[in-house]
């Protein structure tokens, strides 16, 4: 068999042992998860997966997911946590039959949120959104505007790794919702609750587990126009009334992939465990002035986002200078055991995109930067 072009590299390209990361995983989702979290679900197993999901044994867990999410947010009296199965690209569907009633507002500044704007307007029973955008690597800002009732905005746009702050647009009036796609935010940047009816995200990014799973902290305004809009036909898939119901009793509509309840209750535990959503934080942007400060010195890497404080703390995207090879760089790491440092491939910058979660170790970042250095001067 001829070797393959991976096999090539490293046989041509052997990055020595000391500059390797002890976890080679730094891709933006699915994302690293903690060898602890997956041994603790090899020694549940036995009594645990392959167990019924309206038993007390998993509904107990998802409680307990719902409560640990409600205090690792500090969530206020009133907001409920809702879950669903679909992931989520499945919330965009369900929010645009059961969170938006006639017309959204987006920001779009990259591929995530671009598929939630195409969703409603896509959306035969909704008028044409409002769109703000911006070309990737910035993002604009959305305005009060009395045509539409929700606003939509990424907290981290993963293509591009900009990060927004979730703040309520000015101007907004108290009936319009704040709709925030959190899937690769939740867990790592700051935000307070006050600011946002709907944050929803997806188990495996921040939170280190398996995807397939949608999650969704919803305000008491959130609540109250999923239980009006209850009418509106939908498919059941999609209906966030049935979805806030079952949640109320800890279940999902349909059956849940169990290990992603399990990976997802664990790390919770563990976020809660070493201090919180703070130190969540904390550890991504120790991770984020790692890898921005040594692009920054290199003289061939600079952060793609020009805007340092646009610069996402969980996703860090860095170009490189035309002479340096960034899909050949990412080859020989992948074939060093360095995975999915590729950018977004719709992108198509030459560019590394690294994950900053707050499962990545900084050591390991350290280690990735000295292991790029090494690689570059030898494809030189
Ligand atoms: C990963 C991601 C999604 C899609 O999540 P799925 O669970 O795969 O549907 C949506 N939005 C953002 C910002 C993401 O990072």
């Amino acid at each position: 068999m001829p070797p393959t072009p991976d096999a090539e590299a490293r046989a041509a390209l052997v990055i020595p042992a000391e500059l390797r990361p002890a976890d080679g995983r730094f891709g933006s989702g699915p994302s690293k998860v903690r060898p602890e979290a997956v041994a603790a679900l090899a020694r549940a197993a036995p009594t645990f997966l392959g167990t019924s999901h309206r038993r007390p044994g998993v509904r107990g867990l998802v409680g307990r997911i719902r409560a640990g999410l409600h205090e690792l947010f500090g969530l206020p009296a009133g907001y409920e946590v809702v879950l669903g199965v679909g992931g989520a690209t499945a919330f965009w569907d369900a929010a645009s039959f059961g969170l938006i009633e006639r017309r959204a507002a987006h920001l779009v500044h990259g591929e995530f949120s671009a598929k939630f704007a195409e969703v409603t307007r896509a959306a035969p029973h909704l008028e044409d959104p409002v769109i703000v955008e911006h070309p990737p690597g910035g993002h604009g800002t959305l305005a009060g505007d009395d045509r539409v009732d929700a606003y939509c905005f990424p907290h981290n746009e993963t293509s591009t790794g900009v990060m927004v702050d979730v703040r309520r647009p000015a101007g907004a009036t108290g009936d319009q919702l704040v709709l925030v796609d959190a899937t690769s935010a939740a867990g790592g940047l700051p935000v307070a609750p006050e600011e946002f009816d709907a944050y929803y995200f997806a188990p495996q990014k921040c939170f280190g587990g398996d995807g397939g799973l949608w999650v969704a902290l919803c305000s008491p305004a959130a609540v109250e126009r999923i239980e009006r809009l209850a009418d509106r036909w939908c498919p059941a898939f999609l209906n966030l009334a049935i979805a806030l119901a079952n949640s109320r009793r800890d279940q999902t509509y349909n059956t849940p992939a169990l290990a992603t309840l399990f990976l997802l209750d664990d790390q919770i535990r563990w976020m809660i465990r070493i201090g919180g959503l703070e130190a969540c934080v904390a550890r991504c942007r120790a991770n984020a002035a790692t890898v921005y400060g040594w692009a920054e010195a290199s003289p061939v890497a600079t952060p793609f986002v020009a805007d340092p404080a646009a610069r996402s703390l969980v996703v860090a995207t860095i170009d490189f200078a035309a002479e340096v090879d960034a899909a050949r760089l990412a080859a020989v790491l992948r074939a060093n055991g360095i995975l999915d440092t590729e950018p977004y491939r719709k992108l198509g910058r030459n560019q590394l995109r690294i994950a900053l979660f707050p499962n990545i170790e900084r050591e390991d970042l350290e280690r990735l930067a000295a292991a790029i250095d090494w690689v570059i001067e030898r494809l030189a």
